[in-house]
């Protein structure tokens, strides 16, 4: 993909996706399940962007919402109400309402407490709920602890006495219709075991909760699905799927997933331009115009993103080790190159001398980096740098800290570049406060 002319074209920081990586994992991931009925919920939060979301509903898919916001671009674009689910730990009333008129496929319920609110709701609009459990199988996913929510300590989901509790009171009354079982336990899995494990213990509740003839028909196993930042072991589809059917045995149900990052994590880059080098007491720091408000995960969860410096050339990736010699994205012991070495040109950067440095962004933070201790050689200003992986949890989770204007969004689909989200302007940015003052 030619970053640089995209860049030029639309400015940047900007944020870029390849629509037909999205359209190749989400065909991959339905492929997968395809022996049994299945339900691919794409997670909202992941890439909010409306095109995104067009896109993925034309190709069949479903969606995961987690608030009233995401349950309303659902519909924007257009996605069928009975492949919408409707997850989160503190859904209000208005939003339980607003879904339940929706008629959409399922409410998953995280509490005891919830479900009563929304067995009200329905009593009072007369129109009998569909609903899920999230169950918690207390299973560790073995990832970032900010991102892990399988276990009791978490706040998400009922243990499986409760569970168990909640589906019997909801067989009993007229306005709950208990029909789907649910759990997610973490995200950016790289082994399947922990899911398999999970997977294990919810079907062996669905099949006790069928002896009381409660009769559940879909089984939820969330998202999590991993993808390779640095060098993370990745999930292979096939194990992932067989692990959840072989619990599954003899069971009449629908499978559905909600992947967020598999989906559109690697689809997408970042891409920003360096402002300045400098050095403090030695230390060196490339400064660029792209930051944290911009593209969080670097400083929420310390989470690694391999760069690609683009010359004025073409785009090399320079983290394949066969595509140099000096393997410029990695984290490392410090390997300043020697002079002698063989030169090697990029659009005017020298890649044969590299240094360790913090690639920053201007905001008045010290957590704001992109990278931490990467090698990368001498920068200019005007250098474009692509932050790879970036699809999914980038611009979904930026903001105006620093009253920064958000970065524009592109899709790149069969060859084709189109403007999804305009940059955003100081007026627009300003637009709900400038006449209350
Ligand atoms: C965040 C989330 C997902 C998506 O997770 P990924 O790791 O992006 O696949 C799916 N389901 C629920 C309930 C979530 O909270």
């Amino acid at each position: 993909m030619d970053y640089s002319s995209l860049a030029r074209k639309y400015g940047t920081p900007l944020y870029v996706y390849d629509f037909n990586e999205i359209q190749k994992n989400f065909i991959a991931l339905k492929e997968v399940f395809a022996a049994r009925k299945s339900l691919v919920c794409f997670a909202i939060k992941a890439n909010s962007n409306l095109s995104v979301l067009k896109f993925l509903s034309d190709l069949g898919s479903g969606f995961d919402c987690v608030s009233i916001g995401e349950l309303r671009r659902a519909l924007y674009v257009g996605a069928k109400s009975y492949k919408i689910i409707f997850s989160g730990v503190g859904k209000q009333d208005g939003e339980l309402e607003f879904a339940l008129k929706s008629d959409i496929l399922l409410i998953n319920l995280e509490s005891e407490a919830e479900m009563l609110r929304l067995e009200r709701i329905a009593q009072k609009l007369n129109k009998p709920a569909r609903i899920s459990i999230r169950v918690n199988p207390n299973v560790d996913a073995k990832t970032h602890p900010y991102i892990s929510t399988g276990l009791n300590e978490n706040k998400f989901g009922v243990n499986i006495e409760t569970a168990r509790k909640m589906y019997i009171y909801a067989k009993k009354s007229k306005f709950l219709n208990p029909v789907g079982i649910h759990f997610h336990i973490g995200s950016q899995l790289t082994d399947i075991s922990p899911i398999c494990d999970a997977a294990k213990i919810v079907s062996d509740l669905l099949r006790e909760l069928r002896a009381l003839e409660i009769d559940i028909k879909f089984f939820d196993v969330g998202g999590g699905i991993g993808i390779r930042y640095e060098d993370e072991k990745q999930i292979v589809l096939y194990d992932y799927a067989q692990g959840i059917l072989k619990s599954l045995s003899g069971l009449d149900v629908t499978i559905v997933c909600e992947p967020g990052r598999f989906i559109a994590g690697a689809a997408g880059v970042f891409l920003t331009r360096v402002l300045y080098e400098k050095q403090n007491c030695g230390k060196r720091f490339v400064i660029v115009d792209g930051a944290m408000n911009d593209l969080i995960r670097p400083s929420l969860y310390g989470a690694h993103h391999a760069i690609e410096i683009i010359g004025a050339s073409e785009g090399i990736n320079l983290n394949e080790p066969d595509a140099s010699e000096v393997n410029l994205g990695s984290r490392g012991e410090d390997q300043t190159s020697g002079s002698d070495a063989d030169q090697k040109n990029l659009g005017g950067v020298n890649l044969a001398e590299t240094s360790l440095c913090d690639v920053v962004g201007p905001i008045c933070e010290s957590g704001d980096f992109l990278a931490k201790g990467v090698s990368l050689p001498s920068l200019q200003s005007g250098d474009l740098l692509a932050i790879k992986s970036a699809g999914a949890y980038g611009f979904s989770m930026s903001s105006n800290y620093n009253t920064r204007c958000r970065a524009a969004e592109v899709a790149v689909y069969d060859g084709q570049d189109r403007l999804i989200r305009k940059r955003e302007s100081f007026d627009e940015l300003i637009a709900l406060e400038k006449d209350l003052v």
